[in-house]
């Protein structure tokens, strides 16, 4: 039994499904376009632009198709290509996007959103000025999460710091954590925005999706695998990521804002020295158990800072 993905271009799945007109099947599983049933191979057209082969002729059927623009392109890419990449129109589908913050710093919880833009509020979105929030400063990304969380629909989860540091220390690795809150986030919108179906799932690609779909394991929806995608700077690749990683940033903000407050000091992001200096301070303060529900704890920042406090406490 062969099994093969092809990503095509609209214009080519339509091509196809006259191509095949004599096999098509009545049948359409959910979220397809044209399901052809040949004696030895079954074929079906998403939507999102994934074309599945199945059956004893799928790798001779499938490379019939697979000069077309849409998949030539995909690999002429340096990167290698997993079967998970995005289609060349997935900017004007109806996607949910998930992005995520706060992995990278010390101070502060993990925030995974997911959100879901319908190809109608695309321009929308573009006008209220939603790109990628590298491109954007805090006061905007605060400005424009507040004007477009009540026009989309989303999921926002905060892995707090003991919650974080718990997991990590029974053996969870952040990309398992990771990996669960998007699916989870993912699935709370595809529950919300019901019945309406979404065309694809776009993940900014934090990790290989089949190390993803490990990670996520028993947990996963099978007809969403079909259509889940993932991309690397997936935030100028649809608006929905763009959107989601703006509200999981804005969240974040305020999260570090309350943690200071509780510091008593503003604490600094990112993993750098300052961290450590900020670290060291938490603990002279308040005491090492305190690191616990601030900071990612197995971070280096961590003996960094303990370090600063014995040759501080030395010198005096
Ligand atoms: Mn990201």
């Amino acid at each position: 039994m062969g099994n093969k993905v092809l990503v095509m271009s609209q214009a080519d799945i339509k091509k196809m499904q006259e191509h095949y007109e004599n096999y098509v099947a009545e049948k359409l599983p959910p979220g397809s376009i044209f399901s052809a049933k040949m004696t030895e191979c079954v074929i079906t057209a998403y939507k999102s632009g994934k074309v599945l082969f199945q059956g004893k002729n799928a790798e001779a059927e499938a490379a019939k198709w697979n000069g077309t623009e849409a998949n030539k392109a995909s690999t002429i890419k340096k990167k290698p290509v997993h079967q998970y990449a995005p289609p060349k129109d997935i900017s004007s589908l109806s996607i949910i996007g998930s992005d995520e913050v706060g992995t990278g710093d010390y101070f502060g919880p993990i925030v995974v959103c997911a959100a879901y833009v319908d190809k109608k509020q695309l321009e929308l979105l573009q006008t209220l000025g939603v790109k990628d929030s590298k491109d954007l400063k805090d006061n905007q990304i605060i400005e424009i999460a507040k004007t477009i969380e009540p026009i989309i629909t989303y999921s926002l989860l905060v892995l707090h710091n003991e919650k974080y540091n718990k997991l990590q220390q029974s053996g969870m690795t952040q990309g398992k954590m990771k990996a669960l809150l998007h699916n989870q986030a993912i699935n709370h919108v595809i529950e919300k925005i019901k019945p309406t179906d979404p065309e694809g799932i776009l993940i900014d690609q934090f990790v290989q999706p089949d190390i993803y779909f490990n990670h996520i394991r028993g947990k996963e929806i099978k007809a969403v695998k079909e259509k889940m995608f993932f991309s690397t700077k997936a935030e100028g690749i649809h608006l929905s990521v763009a959107a989601a990683s703006i509200i999981a940033r804005y969240a974040f903000v305020q999260h570090f804002e309350q943690l200071s407050k509780k510091a008593g000091f503003t604490l600094p992001k990112g993993a750098g020295f300052h961290v450590d200096e900020a670290a060291a301070k938490l603990i002279l303060k308040r005491g090492k158990s305190a690191l616990n529900q601030f900071t990612k704890l197995h971070f280096a920042n961590t003996g960094k800072a303990e370090e600063l406090v014995r040759k501080k406490l030395h010198k005096q």
